[in-house]
């Protein structure tokens, strides 16, 4: 069976068994915190078991490395959507051990593309037009100073209010382990 069709299988039976009625909850999180996480297959469960984290507990926003990469993107308006609309109080940003963003080869994932079907031609139109693919795709080289670059990105952007502890963890992917990088409380003591 195709994944969306069995996909579609199992929703039926979720919906119609009133599985649902367990996770209810609203939209603002119980434990006043949003989570910046990576997308890797091995913490869609693990992370928030490990964290103690259950529906409705938190804003949960992920992506491949749990990165801020603009100061102007989608990751840093949600968060602060979440700080200003949505009652977050505390944010965490968890990276990982093994991560698939950790010494990417840019160059690699391009070759990929075109192997895929992309035309060389059309990596020549974007470069000419000053997108920096490279540098868009780069991951990070050491998984602790990525996270203290991404607390820092997210602490001081110019929205971000001062009064907002932003934590730094890296995970492991294999027991969950969390180890502090940065600890909010300790650049936001206004608010002890
Ligand atoms: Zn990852």
């Amino acid at each position: 069976m195709r994944v969306l069709h069995a996909l579609l299988e199992h929703n039926h039976e979720f919906v119609t068994s009133r599985e649902y009625e367990k996770f209810r909850t609203d939209k603002f999180p119980d434990k006043n915190l949003a989570v910046l996480a990576c997308m890797d297959a091995r913490l869609v469960e693990l992370l928030p078991k490990a964290m103690g984290l259950k529906n409705g507990d938190a804003k949960l926003i992920k992506n491949a490395g749990a990165l801020v990469t603009h100061p102007w993107g989608s990751v840093m308006r949600s968060l602060l959507i979440a700080v200003y609309q949505l009652r977050a109080e505390e944010i965490c940003v968890v990276a990982h051990h093994d991560c698939g963003m950790n010494a990417i080869d840019p160059k690699q994932v391009l070759d990929n593309a075109v192997e895929r079907g992309v035309s060389p031609d059309t990596l020549t139109t974007l470069r000419a037009a000053g997108i920096n693919l490279d540098g868009w795709l780069k991951g990070f080289d050491n998984v602790e100073d990525s996270v203290r670059h991404t607390v820092d990105t997210v602490r001081h952007h110019p929205l971000m209010p001062r009064d907002i502890p932003v934590h730094g963890l890296v995970i492991s992917p294999a027991t969950g382990a969390l180890t502090v990088i940065v600890d909010g409380y300790a650049d936001t003591p206004d608010i002890l």
